[in-house]
């Protein structure tokens, strides 16, 4: 059974970029019918905030990637001290004492030397002695993880293909603080391994942690942990905006600023599935379509552009096929079903229907119409015969006896019945005016109001 987390760290609002994340994961998990796991990435006690946990659940739900199980690291932290007792047992963890600051010049001589800025285990080198001297100091040590330099890594990346590494040109990764709190390299590993994760999918800024990672998982293995279970990688191309780089202005581009801007969701997501592969992005409103079509296989390694002009394009032809239902609760009082299709094709979010519902319930401007004008709307006002199908027989009425055609005919019933130049077809609109409105607006127009 396959199964797929999103593992977001809750010290800010989800942006495009993890959203990206989420999506992917959910469409492996549902394409292949396993599951999807939310786990809440909160070692870092004092960056996470619950806040920001219910911002995550919030947009997950309103992107509908509702996860099949929630987990969060806090409340696994007695799973990561037996798995670290042993690694510490069979040697794969050790206890180190350089202070940040000592670690920063060993990493500049090593750059002034116009070598490769690796931790040198120094600490490896410590004895019993060493130890318990700190000890009597009070120092209590961090740890790293102890890279197997015997152990090529490899493994065939879901997206990148084969991948090398050189356990040697890696620093052993720090795993522990000296406080006891987790950086999030092992108890990653850790939960992937207890919960079954068959996928990890992610952005390439994680491909070196994989790395390191692929080790622990093997060193957990080794240690009677988890029984050697190892997931297949794949690591997606990062997103970058117009202008290069997006992390200047995830700010705006969070899940709920762009959702207070009148995004749909469901455009997010058809965005979002498709940028970065070879297939087109188009407003697929159907989760089943999207997820059929999703695979691995057309994701590129370049960069994917990510672009506010495509998403307000996609969201235009997604609200275009919202029901009614879907969008009643959130358009102004009075407006039907009948008035929703009426204006859709004219909108660009649905929030824009309000201002279409104001030119129906009025009062509109009036535009300055010129005395012939007016003598011809005050025709029309005449010639019209109301029924289910006014405005057809009425237009074609006025063609006759005016000899008016095209924009002569129509721009000035438009704009006398709307105050505008352009919007809903006349023929939808008219009934949503009514009789009385219509010839009001109408002698208004030619003057006789
Ligand atoms: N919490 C990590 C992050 O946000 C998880 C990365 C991962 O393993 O997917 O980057």
């Amino acid at each position: 059974m396959t199964v797929t987390r999103f593992a977001p760290s809750p010290t800010g609002l989800l942006h495009v970029g993890n959203i990206r994340t989420a999506l992917h994961n959910w469409m492996l998990a549902r394409k292949a019918g396993g599951r999807f796991l939310l786990r809440i990435d909160d070692t870092d006690a004092e960056r996470s905030r619950e806040e920001f946990v219910e911002a995550i659940r919030a947009d997950l739900a309103w992107l509908g990637l509702a996860p099949d199980g929630e987990t969060r690291q806090s409340a696994r932290l007695a799973i990561y001290d037996e798995a670290f007792e042993r690694l510490r047992a069979a040697g794969r963890v050790y206890p180190c004492y350089e202070t940040p600051q000592e670690l920063d010049l060993k990493r500049k001589v090593l750059l002034g030397r116009g070598l490769p800025p690796i931790y040198d285990r120094a600490a490896l080198a410590l004895t019993d002695a060493d130890h318990a001297r700190m000890a009597a100091e009070g120092q209590a040590p961090h740890w790293r993880f102890l890279l197997d330099h015997a152990q090529p890594i490899e493994w065939h990346d879901g997206i990148r293909g084969p991948q090398h590494f050189d356990p040697a040109s890696l620093s052993d990764p720090v795993v522990r603080r000296a406080d006891g709190s987790w950086l999030y390299m092992l108890p990653s590993a850790i939960d992937d391994v207890e919960m079954g994760v068959t996928d990890v999918l992610r952005g390439e800024d994680h491909v070196s942690n994989t790395a390191a990672q692929l080790q622990m998982f093997a060193a957990l293995g080794a240690a009677g942990f988890g029984e050697g279970n190892m997931p297949r990688f794949a690591h997606e191309a990062l997103l970058v905006g117009r202008e290069g780089k997006l992390s200047k202005r995830l700010g705006s581009l969070s899940g709920q600023a762009l959702r207070e801007a009148g995004i749909e969701p469901q455009a997010l997501v058809a965005l979002l599935a498709r940028l970065g592969t070879s297939q087109p992005v188009e407003p697929i409103a159907d989760r089943a379509a999207l997820v059929e079509t999703y695979d691995l296989g057309t994701f590129g390694r370049a960069p994917a552009r990510f672009d506010e002009d495509e998403l307000a394009r996609v969201n235009q032809g997604i609200v275009h096929q919202l029901s009614f239902d879907e969008v009643a609760d959130r358009l102004p009082e009075g407006m039907d079903a009948g008035a929703w299709l009426a204006v859709r094709p004219n909108l660009e979010k649905v929030s824009d229907a309000h201002d279409w519902w104001r030119v129906v319930t009025g009062p509109i401007e009036l535009p300055v119409f010129d005395q012939e004008t007016r003598a011809f709307l005050s025709e029309a006002q005449g010639a019209l015969v109301w029924s289910d199908n006014a405005w057809a027989t009425w237009t074609a009425a006025l063609k006759d006896s005016t000899g008016r055609k095209g924009k002569a005919l129509f721009l000035p019933l438009r704009q006398a019945l709307t105050g505008q130049d352009a919007g809903p077809e006349m023929a939808r609109l008219l009934p949503l005016l009514g009789e009385t409105t219509v010839r009001r607006r109408l002698r208004r127009a030619a003057g006789e109001d």
